[in-house]
């Protein structure tokens, strides 16, 4: 899951890529409205985390012209505590919830959480896929109710086929929801860390759609 950060407050800026880090997404930033706007309109993000007074442009403007292009990620919007026009007036450009500052890191990444889950068709915060099962909230992955141990890059890639299960994936998708911007992207990783999950988890689950991509997925592979 990619994230995109705009926030000019270097510190809370910092702190918020750690703590996204830290759970497992790949986090780009922007510290003006500007870069903000551009990196949202151009790169595929799983969920933005937009401030609404920026140097530039200002966070209002930038999510009503996302959605005028019919860019469709979610966006949670950063106002300050005592505007409460600006929650209104960001909800209403688009924004899918709000955090008023300062806030708790905890509650935001449950927010987070609750709109990739809902952006991707999941309500609860577990995801199953037979035996396997994905705990959003704690970042952990069993299988028949052993815990799998998993790299960070090994998480992000089951975590993504997990949200998107029962869907083919492409190489592609993969790769452009898995990495920051600045990583060097060989989608030829893909197929190695494909082949490390096969080893930890029932091999079957993840299905090779041949000129296609991957789809993870209990039902016997068609065609
Ligand atoms: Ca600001």
């Amino acid at each position: 899951m990619r994230v995109l950060v705009v926030e000019d407050d270097k510190d809370l800026k910092r702190q918020l890529v750690a703590a996204l880090s830290d759970s497992g997404y790949a986090v780009d930033s922007a510290g003006d409205g500007e870069e903000g706007y551009f990196l949202g309109d151009t790169e595929p993000y799983d969920i933005v985390i937009l401030d609404l007074g920026l140097p530039k442009m200002d966070g209002i403007s930038i999510l009503e012209l996302w959605r005028r292009s019919d860019r469709k990620m979610p966006v949670i919007i950063l106002t300050a505590r005592d505007r409460w026009s600006d929650k209104v007036a960001g909800m209403d450009a688009g924004a899918d919830d709000y955090l008023a500052k300062p806030f708790h890191m905890e509650e935001l990444l449950a927010r987070v959480r609750a709109q990739v889950r809902r952006a991707s068709g999941h309500a609860k915060s577990e995801i199953e896929c037979g035996p396997l099962m994905l705990d959003t909230k704690t970042a952990r992955v069993t299988c028949a109710g052993q815990e799998i141990k998993l790299t960070s890059h090994e998480y992000r890639l089951l975590a993504y086929l997990m949200h998107h299960n029962g869907r083919v994936v492409s190489r592609t998708e993969l790769v452009e929801h898995l990495y920051e911007q600045d990583f060097d992207r060989d989608s030829n990783t893909i197929e190695v860390f494909i082949g490390r999950l096969r080893k930890k988890i029932p091999v079957d689950l993840i299905q090779t759609v041949r000129g296609l991509g991957y789809r993870l997925s209990d039902e016997p592979e068609q065609g």
